[in-house]
């Protein structure tokens, strides 16, 4: 079996129960429907209910499953990872969600646009159903801000994980170990020609997100502190205009004393510009911060991940370096 698979599907699952038996129905069928040999890889990322003990179920019942159970949650984008480590696809592998919020039957189109001189067919949702008008309006804000920061790497609007990548483009991409690992963005810093194909993103078939707007605003942050120092350019120029309009008001200040004489007032002029300075030196210490903070993580060079135990997968030496 090992060397005849040509795609391989990863699936990071997380507390994801109540969908997984739905969503690998369909994607069997879907898959038998293409005509290539495959797998499923299928990631417990320390799931808390019975995900793990439905996946060996799957697991028993169909050979094409693997299972790599994690030794605790790591959150999406390594449990992705881990799943991409463990591809064992000569051809290609499919990334998407065990929610059913990606349809598997768009898996289809994916390979009938996939060609020989494409590395990655990316799915772009057409709409954002049963998601909040906050959520829409902040992941189209975001978008718009990396185009503007992501330096020469353009992530493409309203794209999720789910695509499809060439084994050529994934060697490229596993050889990228840093920590804070922004999915998105490393997908499309590999580069190599990417097609589009639009889909229609579903409501979450059950469970439900383990995204809340505090994770997300991390994301968003991770996103861009991957992949810019734009902020700590901005924080220089900040610096340079405030000392400009600081050195103006100084010699205005001077001359007025100069030429009319002291007169001792501008406590509140004072405290305020005191305070505004204040506040500026913390904001920008908290940026240069978040920056260091991820070069200390980086430094630390630890492994991504742990796996707990394997299921229809001999595990190779090689991964999770
Ligand atoms: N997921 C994971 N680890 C986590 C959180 C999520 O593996 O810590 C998986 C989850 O099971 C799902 C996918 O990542 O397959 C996307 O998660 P979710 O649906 O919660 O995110 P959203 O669709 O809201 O962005
Ligand atoms: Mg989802």
């Amino acid at each position: 079996m090992l060397a005849s698979i040509e795609i391989s599907v990863v699936v990071p699952c997380y507390n994801e129960s109540c969908v997984l038996k739905e969503f690998h129905t369909r994607l069997g069928i879907v898959m038998e429907s293409i005509g290539h040999t495959w797998e499923v890889v299928y990631v417990n990322d320390g799931s808390s209910d019975q995900t793990l003990a439905i996946l060996y179920d799957l697991q028993k019942q169909d050979k094409k499953v693997a299972v790599i159970n994690l030794s605790r949650n790591f959150g999406k984008e390594i449990a992705l990872t881990a799943g991409l480590d463990h591809a064992r696809g000569t051809n290609g592998v499919i990334v998407i969600d065990a929610d059913l919020q990606d349809p598997p039957e768009v898996i289809q189109s994916m390979v009938s646009v996939w060609s020989h001189d494409i590395d990655m067919v990316y799915a772009r949702r057409r709409m954002r159903d049963g998601e909040s008008i906050l959520k829409k309006i902040t992941s189209w804000m975001f978008y718009r801000v990396m185009a503007k920061l992501g330096n020469r790497i353009v992530i493409p609007p309203d794209t999720g994980d789910f695509r499809l990548m060439s084994r050529r483009l994934l060697n490229d991409l596993l050889q990228m170990r840093e920590r804070h690992r922004f999915m998105k963005g490393l997908f499309c810093w590999v580069g190599y020609p990417s097609k589009e194909l639009l889909y229609e993103r579903a409501p979450r078939s059950g469970g439900k997100t383990s995204f809340n707007y505090w994770s997300l605003w991390n994301l968003a942050l991770e996103g861009i502190t991957s992949f810019s120092v734009f902020p700590l350019q901005l924080v220089t120029y900040f610096g340079f205009a405030v000392s400009f309009v600081s050195a103006c008001y100084g010699i205005w200040i001077i001359m007025n004393t100069i030429i009319i004489g002291s007169h001792v007032k501008g406590y509140a002029s004072l405290m305020s510009v005191i305070l505004f300075l204040g506040g500026v030196q913390l904001i920008s210490l908290g940026v240069i911060g978040e920056y260091i903070g991820r070069i200390f993580n980086e430094t630390k060079n630890r492994p991504l991940y742990f796996v707990e135990s394997y299921r229809n997968y001999a595990p190779k030496p090689e991964n999770n370096k």
